[in-house]
């Protein structure tokens, strides 16, 4: 391996994950990709979801990752979550994209689209994006006179997580939504609210889920009852080992003393790459399936780790994030060592950690085609 830090994504594993969203919940699944694909590279992600039958569209923030997503040949519709500025209209018809309408001003812009139908939002709680429902009888009247097509209406969770009522009376208010439509004679093709982690609430009436994180492979709660696995790999090398004495001070502060002699290593890894500063005397990398302990602060390119009873060599692989044997450390784990949450430490992953792309456990790396940032079998 010729770079010092690198991540692999596992695109069966990714399959697999898709297939048990899909198994779990039979409705249209809505690959979320934006933040470059949480940090696994939207361009390999999404071309790779574009061949895959259960996924029905794309989702992504910006208009500029939907134009990234278009360059590189995906075909699939591409939903523009963070709706439409009024600057961007050629840009949305240049690359064919589709936006979530969230207020007025946005949806006197649609009648300048070329693309079939959008997509209505609606504000149930979070008071972020999104229509009150109050605003329906005049949305109506404003779509029937201007001859808008609406391809969906969808709302979003902000706590499905953790606060079970909220979600459960946003649920209730869609569905009044959703009826106020269909009274009115609207066939309206996806009705869409659930994102990974309100999954576990039945919403019948629903018929397409836009998933970020399962995807990926990380449960929004330790108890989640879909059992996917993580795609993604993050890997170092030790690219240096020595000594130090009791009471020598290690890296920035010295905020870690030696309380004996002890064999140390410096790890290709730091908080440029997307390690989180906070794992400083905290967090733990694994080498050769055991855990090699943070000593003192993580600093910008590097992080030295404790190397007592672990076998390893100058250019060893070192994992950041990722499995080996029966030890794991996941974007969670880190997430909660940290006190924040998975979806962070994901899009942390900085550009200077190349993406590899594989399938199954082909770490062949003569099979792989370079591909810009990204590499791909
Ligand atoms: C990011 C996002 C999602 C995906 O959420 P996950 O928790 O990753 O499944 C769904 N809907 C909207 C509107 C989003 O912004």
């Amino acid at each position: 391996m010729d770079y010092r830090s690198w991540a692999e994504i596992d695109l069966e594993k990714l399959d697999k994950n898709v297939q048990k969203v899909f198994s779990y919940t039979g409705k249209n699944i809505f690959a979320v990709v934006k933040a470059d694909a949480y940090g696994h590279g939207a361009v390999e992600i999404s071309r790779y979801l574009d061949k895959n039958p259960y996924v029905t569209k794309l989702c992504v923030a910006t208009a500029e990752e939907g134009r990234e997503l278009r360059e590189a040949g995906v075909s699939k519709d591409i939903l523009v979550l963070g709706g439409i500025l009024p600057e961007e209209i050629s840009y949305f018809n240049r690359y064919n994209l589709k936006p979530v309408i969230s207020d007025f001003k946005q949806l006197s812009l649609v009648s300048e689209l070329n693309c079939k139908g959008v997509h209505i939002k609606f504000d149930t709680g979070m008071h972020r994006l999104g229509f009150y429902r109050e605003t329906l009888p005049k949305i109506i009247k404003f779509v029937k006179e201007k001859g808008i097509y609406i391809e969906g209406i969808m709302s979003h969770f902000p706590s499905a997580d953790v606060d079970r009522k909220l979600t459960e009376n946003q649920i209730k208010e869609f569905k009044e939504i959703y009826s106020f439509f269909l009274e009115r004679g609207f066939k309206i093709p996806f009705i869409h609210i659930q994102n990974s982690a309100g999954l576990v609430y039945k919403c019948d009436f629903c018929n397409a889920v836009r998933v970020g994180l399962l995807l990926y492979g990380e449960k929004p709660t330790d108890n989640f009852p879909i059992p996917v696995e993580t795609i993604m790999s993050v890997k170092a090398k030790v690219v240096l080992k020595k000594k130090i004495k009791k009471g020598d001070k290690v890296s920035y502060c010295g905020t870690f003393e030696a309380p004996k002699n002890m064999d140390i290593g410096v790890v290709s890894f730091g908080y440029a790459d997307g390690l989180p500063r906070d794992l400083s005397n905290k967090g733990y990398f694994l080498i050769n399936g055991k855990k090699a302990k943070i000593l003192g602060n993580v600093t910008m390119d590097m992080t030295i780790v404790d190397l007592t009873d672990i076998n390893v060599k100058e250019g060893d692989p070192v994992l950041i994030i990722g499995k080996d044997g029966y030890r794991e450390i996941k974007f969670s784990d880190v997430a909660r060592a940290c006190n924040t949450i998975p979806y962070e430490i994901m899009c942390r992953i900085s550009k200077r950690v190349k993406r590899f792309v594989k399938k199954g456990n082909s770490e062949n790396e003569e099979n792989t085609v370079f591909k810009g940032n990204s590499i791909s079998v």
